[in-house]
This record gives C-alpha cells, sequence and structure tokens, in this order.
C-alpha cells in the first residue's frame, strides 16, 4: 500500500515512510491510495487488539513493520475500550481509558510503538504541538523511549492545570514549551520546522505526533470499526457516530472506517464554538477563522487541517452533506449539558464529550454511538463546580498527576506550577 499527497504533488510513500517525512513535500497531507473492504461480519467477536491487526495490515502491506504489526498493537492497545449502553438508542464509545485519560493515546501510543522498531542508528526528535491532551498522550507514550526526543509546544495559560501538569512534568527525554499563542501558533511552528532542511542537526529526523502523521489517524479507525460492529452485532441497527471535533483527526478516523465497509450510518462532527467546519458545511466555503477559547480547549482550532483529508473523500459538498453533518456547540449549551449528565444520563461528561452529548440531544432519529474523548477528571475545575460532586479520578491518570512538576525546558531547572 502507497500514500499519496492530499495536494497531488509529491512522490507516494510507504506507511513508514510516511510516519518519518510527516507532511509530503507538496504540504499535503497523506491519504491510502485505496481503502480495502472489509466484512464486518469477520470482526464479531475479535478482540480488540486482533481487530486492529486485521484492519491495519493492508495499510502495512509491503512495509517494512508489517510483521511487527502483531507486537505494535498488541503493546499500544492494551487497555479497555468499552461501548456502555445508555438510554434511548445511545451507547456511548468510552476512548479515555489509556494512560493520559483521553483518546489521543491510541494513536500516540501506535506510533510510539511503530518508531521504535524503525532504524534506531538515526535520532528521532517528536514535535507535537498540542491543545491540551496531545502533548500528555505523547508525553507519556514516549516517556524513555532510547534514541526519542520529544518537545512539546503548547499556548500558554489555555490549557488545564491537571493537563499542563502531564505536559510538564516529565524531564529526561520529554520536554515541554510554553508559546505565547493559541494552538494554531503552535501547529504552525511545528509545520514550519518540519519543512525548514537547516533546522536539522545531521542524523536527526523530525517527526510529527500530530494528527496530520498516519501513525496517529490510522489506529483511529478501529475503535469505530469495532464499536460499530458491535452495536449492529447486538442491536441490528447501523448507528450513526457523533464525534467531538477540533482538528478532524478522530472524525477521519470514522470516516475511513466507513469507506472501509463498516456499518456507519452518519457521522456528526460536534464542535465547540469555533465553528469553521459547520460554516462549511452549510456555506460549502473553507474559510477558516480565528481560533477562539472555550472550555473544551482540546478542539480550540480554528484552522482544522485534516480539512484535506476528509475533502479528499468526497467529490462534492453535496456527497459530504449526505454522510456528514456538524453542529457548534457554545460554552453555556456545554455548560448545561455537563450539569444534566447525572440526570438525564447517569454520567458525568468531560466539557468535549458534552459537544458531542449536545448534538445527541437535538436529534430525533434513533441509534447512535456517542463519542467520549476525554475522563472529566482531567477538567475537574470545570466540571465539579457544575455537578456539585467530586471526581474520582482514575489510577493512571493519578500516577502522572502525582508526578513532581517541572521538567520544563532547560535551564529553568524544576519548579512548582502554582494555576
Ligand atoms: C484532541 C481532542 C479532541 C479533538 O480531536 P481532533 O482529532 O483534533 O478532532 C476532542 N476531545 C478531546 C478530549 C481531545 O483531546
Amino acid at each position: 500500500m502507497l500514500f499519496f499527497s492530499t495536494r497531488g504533488n509529491s512522490e507516494p510513500k510507504t506507511f513508514s515512510e510516511t510516519l518519518l517525512q510527516s507532511l509530503a513535500s507538496d504540504g499535503g497531507l497523506y491519504i491510502p491510495e485505496s481503502f480495502p473492504q472489509f466484512d464486518f461480519r469477520d470482526f464479531q467477536g475479535l478482540g480488540y487488539s486482533s481487530a486492529a491487526i486485521k484492519i491495519l495490515s493492508p495499510f502495512l502491506e509491503g512495509d517494512q513493520l508489517s510483521k511487527e504489526l502483531p507486537q505494535i498493537c498488541s503493546t499500544a492497545f492494551n487497555f479497555p475500550v468499552p461501548l456502555v449502553e445508555l438510554r434511548d438508542s445511545t451507547s456511548v464509545l468510552e476512548l479515555f481509558h489509556g494512560p493520559s485519560a483521553a483518546f489521543k493515546d491510541f494513536g500516540a501510543r501506535f506510533l510510539s510503538s511503530c518508531l521504535r522498531f524503525l532504524d534506531p542508528t538515526v535520532e528521532k526528535q517528536i514535535l507535537v504541538a498540542t491543545s491540551g491532551d496531545t502533548g500528555g498522550a505523547v508525553a507519556a507514550a514516549f516517556f524513555e523511549v532510547p534514541n526519542i526526543k520529544v518537545k512539546i509546544l503548547f499556548p500558554k495559560g489555555r490549557v488545564s492545570a491537571r493537563q499542563e501538569k502531564q505536559l510538564t512534568s516529565w524531564g529526561k527525554n520529554v520536554s515541554a514549551l510554553a508559546v505565547q499563542g493559541d494552538f494554531d501558533d503552535c501547529q504552525k511552528m511545528v509545520k514550519q520546522a518540519l519543512q525548514d532542511k537547516k533546522c536539522k542537526a545531521p542524523g536527526v529526523v523530525f517527526v510529527s505526533a500530530n494528527s496530520i502523521s498516519l501513525g496517529r489517524l490510522l489506529p483511529q479507525v478501529v475503535y469505530y470499526a469495532t464499536a460499530c460492529t458491535e452495536y449492529f452485532t447486538k442491536n441490528g441497527a447501523v448507528p450513526g457516530v457523533i464525534v467531538p471535533t477540533g482538528n478532524l483527526g478522530n472524525a477521519v478516523g470514522a470516516l475511513w472506517a466507513k469507506k472501509l465497509g463498516f456499518p456507519i450510518r452518519h457521522v456528526i462532527l460536534a464542535t465547540n464554538a469555533n465553528r469553521t467546519i459547520e460554516d462549511f458545511l452549510t456555506s460549502g466555503n473553507w474559510q477558516p477563522h480565528p481560533t477562539v477559547a472555550t472550555l473544551a480547549n482540546a478542539m480550540d482550532v480554528g484552522n482544522p487541517s485534516n480539512i484535506e483529508r476528509v475533502r479528499a473523500l468526497y467529490l462534492n459538498i453535496s456527497d459530504l452533506r449526505k454522510d456528514v453533518s456538524a453542529i457548534s456547540v457554545n460554552d453555556e449549551e456545554i455548560r448545561q449539558t455537563i450539569s444534566d449528565g447525572p440526570k438525564i444520563w447517569g454520567q458525568i461528561w468531560c466539557p468535549h464529550t458534552a459537544t458531542a452529548i449536545f448534538a445527541r440531544q437535538k436529534r430525533k432519529d434513533p441509534n447512535w454511538i456517542v463519542v467520549a474523548t476525554a475522563h472529566p477528571a482531567k477538567f475537574e475545575t470545570i466540571v465539579e463546580p457544575l455537578i456539585g460532586q467530586e471526581i474520582e479520578v482514575p489510577k493512571a491518570l493519578a500516577e502522572i498527576l502525582a508526578r513532581p512538576s517541572g521538567g520544563w525546558g532547560r535551564g529553568r531547572g524544576r519548579r512548582q506550577m502554582h494555576r
């Protein structure tokens, strides 16, 4: 399998080659040359890691990592991925049971497992822009991996205290830089560094760990495939999925899973007040807006880069509208959804998941899977006052939060973060 640039102006590459190159040389994003067709019935009752191997194999066919795939998948996907049935023919897909308590663990752990096997003699410098959660997942996945260094760029003052802790408490091969700017600025800096040949010392490769990397995106196909198969098997109906969205990485996973033949009726993209995507689906014109800060900060993206991959799947806007709708949810609606959560659903939602739940509450038609992208304990300062109770912190997250703060860029020493 080869991967092509969305801009069609650079050489096709194998999966491993795209990992080391991140962005295509024409500035586009890599997409698969074709989508093999699966019969979802072959997946009924299969464990997560086995399903992942089966789905990802064709994409790694002919690649140097292909024989390592079983080991990569069993190392990366070693935590539960429950599909929890709620009321009103609605299920929630909990993607927050990995080490950093957000769905980014799937991509980060897969990418990390892949890179360990790729040419150990070259030093890899991972660059990652984060609006909150990616950096934490990448740090946890790459901490103490030999020959790999990680630099995390995050927008200063725009991540939650617990998110910041997850970015800055590592040290050793992982360092975090607070950028005076927003996520789009961080992302721009990473993209520039990736393309600037002068930036690199000899013998070092820069590798992106953002969702421009196929290593982050491809594994995100798997949970849509397994969850929708499970839903169909149990309920005899094809579910739609509602995805909290910022940079459209997670959403591309859903659209690719649909394209591979898995039973997905429709995809709803739920954004926060950054409404670029909803405006695009309404008007047909892609018009990025400046980023606005919201309660769902990991989705504060005004110019979602994966739109190139979404557009590459569809000939025109009316085809896209058949499969995809979008809804922008403001902070007031997020707050209301969180405070109603225990009463209506018996659940505590994180602010990101709340956008998708809000979208579900707006629909009259049945059979939806709502994607829960983070554990609410990561955003306790927002959620706890709204629900009037304390949220229990999952064990893996508690371990990270118990680490001493510090581990900032060189020369700043260790210091306590008070925010
Ligand atoms: C990153 C993130 C999102 C948005 O994911 P994209 O792939 O950027 O669309 C949503 N929710 C949480 C909790 C996140 O960390």
